[in-house]
């Protein structure tokens, strides 16, 4: 059953629909690190408004230096000094995605660039809180947001930067305070899923997989992102059909709530339970699946023989075709 939403959804055709095709324009690994945060941070709205603050931001980013086009790598490379950082601020002056500004995006670069220079790469500095043989990426994400917390504390220029612009703690999720996290766990995902199918398969990135080229360049020397450890990205859309098809009966979408899914995912593929998320989410994208029984959509959905809400909804039209005859 998933599996054949899986074959019908995971798929480049999709990719306009998912941020996701924001760091499939870049070929570099740190270009795609940096995009691919970006783009996952400001996943939260309506499909267009992301689409728009991403394209926005990234134009601002490619603009910014003496060269015709910067790239992504060398701006948040630039990032790593004070001076670069309030050059930063000019750059996203006014830059507005709903509850962040641009002053958000310079924090999160800024914290990106110190993570580059202090580990060689984000993947690296995750992977130096993620134990090989842990059950998820719960301790990592913890420790990565922790250090990341701490620098803004102990930065004169981030601190600065920090208390100028509260808002900036959106992007800053952490497992430990209960949050599904969904944001990191979708950029985790990208990081982590290798994909090996063909290639109207190959979605997710893999940068932070073993073998990748970060991961030979600059990780520690056995540490790597399995995707066995990832979590899925739990919003309403992939929550609520969580609930209809029984993997979660939790009404919270919280962390518990994101791991309970993993699990009953894990019955499907072990290895791999966060695979069937970007099909699940584009029943919810692309308004596949309302939140009403349709008969017209459910009879084709590949999930109908689980869905518990749509059997309800059929008991329900059964029952008022009875009562009409
Ligand atoms: S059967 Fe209908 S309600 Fe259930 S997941 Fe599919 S489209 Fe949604």
């Amino acid at each position: 059953m998933l599996d054949r939403l899986y074959s019908r959804y995971h798929r480049v055709e999709f990719l306009g629909s998912d941020p996701l095709e924001f760091p499939h324009r870049y070929s570099d690994p740190w270009d795609r690190e940096a995009v691919a945060l970006l783009a996952a941070v400001l996943a939260y709205g309506n499909v267009k408004q992301i689409r728009r603050s991403v394209e926005a931001a990234l134009e601002r980013i490619h603009r910014a230096g003496q060269e015709a086009q910067t790239s992504p790598r060398a701006w948040v490379a630039g990032l790593s000094q004070a001076e670069g950082l309030t050059q930063a601020r000019s750059v996203f002056k006014s830059f507005v995605h709903r509850f962040n500004g641009g002053t958000d995006i310079v924090i999160l670069f800024g914290l990106l660039s110190r993570s580059w220079k202090e580990h060689g790469s984000l993947g690296a500095h995750f992977v130096s809180h993620l134990d090989p043989a842990a059950p998820d990426i719960t301790v990592a994400l913890n420790g990565l947001m922790a250090d990341w917390r701490s620098w803004l504390k102990t930065d004169p220029a981030l601190r600065a930067l920090a208390r100028s612009s509260p808002s900036h703690s959106y992007f800053l999720t952490a497992p430990s305070e209960g949050s599904c996290c969904k944001r990191w766990c979708m950029f985790l995902r990208w990081m982590g899923r290798e994909e090996r199918g063909s290639a109207h398969e190959r979605l997710d990135l893999g940068l932070w997989a073993p073998g990748s080229e970060l991961a030979d360049k600059t990780f520690p020397a056995g540490k790597a992102l399995h995707p066995s450890q990832l979590v899925i990205p739990l919003d309403t859309h992939t929550g609520r059909i969580s609930q209809y098809i029984g993997l979660t009966r939790r009404k919270t979408l919280n962390w518990l709530a994101a791991r309970e899914v993993t699990e009953a995912l894990r019955l499907c593929d072990p290895q791999d339970p966060t695979k069937y998320d970007f099909a699940l989410a584009r029943l919810g994208i692309l308004s596949l699946c309302r939140r009403s029984y349709r008969s017209e959509i459910c009879s084709q959905c590949d999930l109908l023989e689980a869905c518990r809400f749509a059997r309800k909804g059929r008991a329900r039209e059964l029952r008022g075709a009875r009562g009409l005859a």
